[in-house]
């Protein structure tokens, strides 16, 4: 079957894949998935380096000078919504959560730059809960692999990846295809040549 052979070989691939996000809390991991929107992992780690080294809690950031948190987050592009959502999110888990992020999905979304990806990528990655976050990565994988439609929304990428692949592996799922987009299928000059799923994807004779 072909979903076997995909988790076979990305299991071959990534056997143990690891979120490329750094990150010592919950309220951490969520800032940088909000952050990590239109940006690279690495731009984001270097941004939150500094970022949590000079706001190193929750009340740091809800108080902390906008324009200062502006210019620290300027490199990972968006930075006043940005600055604007990172500010928000603290101070709402400060005043309703006390300062825990909550593990429900429909409470994550009313977050301030929390959509269903990035609630997803933190629930399965903080929580290991079965979601599949459709980021790019994962979007452009599962088509070419002919697991969704190229005119599919995130939304059915999403519904279609959760029908054909056991709950379990959902939350591993989305790491290997994140990684196996970043690394081996990428969107520009893909490793067609080299790739073990070359039989069955349907790009394939696009790129090589
Ligand atoms: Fe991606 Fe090329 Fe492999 Fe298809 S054959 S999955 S386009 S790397």
């Amino acid at each position: 079957m072909k979903t076997n052979k995909i988790l076979e070989v990305l299991d071959y691939y990534f056997p143990n894949p690891q979120c490329e996000l750094n990150y010592h809390t919950d309220y951490e991991l969520l800032m940088a998935i909000v952050l990590s929107a239109q940006s690279t992992d690495k731009r984001v780690n270097q941004v939150t380096s500094i970022l949590f080294q000079k706001y190193p809690s929750l009340e740091a950031l809800k108080v902390a000078n906008r324009g200062d948190l502006e210019e620290i987050i300027h490199p990972v592009g968006s930075f006043r919504k940005k600055a604007e959502y990172i500010q928000e999110i603290a101070r709402i888990l400060c005043e309703k959560y006390q300062g825990i992020v909550p593990q429900d999905r429909e409470e994550l979304i009313q977050f301030p730059g929390v959509g269903r990806k990035t609630s997803n990528v933190f629930l399965s990655e903080y929580y290991h809960y079965p979601a599949i976050g459709v980021d790019t990565h994962v979007e452009r994988v599962s088509k070419r692999l002919g697991l969704a439609y190229s005119k599919d929304d995130v939304l059915t990428v999403e519904r279609k990846l959760m029908k054909k692949f056991p709950k379990e592996k959902w939350a591993t799922l989305h790491l290997q295809l994140v990684l196996f987009g970043r690394y081996h299928c990428k969107a520009m000059k893909p490793e067609c040549k080299n790739c073990l799923l070359l039989d069955i994807c349907h790009e394939k004779k696009k790129n090589l």
